[in-house]
């Protein structure tokens, strides 16, 4: 049985990330969990690339260990915003300047859009998904998920901008949805779908 190894501090993504592959043969990791405690720095200018370094870097690490028959998957996400040029883009977690800081984040998002039209808040959330199969290939998806960026907050669920970004067809926020219903709809549970074709080719399965 092979491992998969999700490159990711966000217990948020991990937990996302468990839920969608769960029903596969394999056994799946949280850096966490195989007591890998690297902050990889995301250089990158598109989500794909900096998908790529994080996967690049723990496939180094785990290999330099001599670790067997693993899988590395690294997701890079964010959210574009229309109205704002496609921003904030790749700055999505530091987007108010400090680093995960969800409250700050969000406020400025709101600020940002203060006093456009509802038609005029279109957003996407994008995901960018880098896999390393043991040998060294890359496999890599991308999935997105669009919306309408809310005034104020709604929900209590997910993380991030979810509170914020409204879904018509459902008439729900991200956060108002459950675990389930937003992994069926959302950017990544989109890209996770499409890699997981390649996951039971890998896997012989
Ligand atoms: P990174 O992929 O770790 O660089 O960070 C992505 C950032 O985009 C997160 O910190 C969130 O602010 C935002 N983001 C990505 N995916 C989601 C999501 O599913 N819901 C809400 N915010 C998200």
């Amino acid at each position: 049985m092979k491992d998969i190894i999700l490159a990711t501090n966000n217990e948020h993504k991990v937990k996302e990330m468990k839920e969608i592959l769960k029903d596969l043969p394999v056994s799946i990791y949280s850096l966490k969990e195989v007591d890998v405690d690297v902050e990889v720095e995301e250089t990158g200018d598109t989500f794909i690339e900096n998908a790529r370094i994080k996967a690049e870097a723990i496939y180094d690490i785990l290999k330099h260990r001599n670790r067997k028959d693993f899988i590395v998957m690294a997701d890079d996400s964010g959210l574009m915003v229309d109205y704002l040029n496609g921003k904030p883009g790749v700055y999505s977690a530091r987007y108010a300047g400090e680093h995960g800081n969800t409250e700050k984040n969000n406020k400025k998002l709101i600020d940002e859009l203060r006093g456009v039209p509802y038609e005029k808040r279109t957003a996407r959330f994008v995901s960018a998904v880098s896999l390393i199969d043991e040998d060294g290939e890359f496999i890599e998806v991308e999935g997105e998920a669009r919306g309408y960026i809310l005034e104020e907050h709604k929900g209590t669920e997910g993380f991030g901008y979810d509170p914020l970004f409204y879904v018509p067809e459902k008439n729900k926020t991200f956060a108002e949805m459950s675990g389930e219903e937003k992994n069926i709809l959302s950017h990544r549970g989109k890209a996770l779908k499409a890699l997981r074709k390649e996951i039971e080719r890998l896997l012989n399965l």
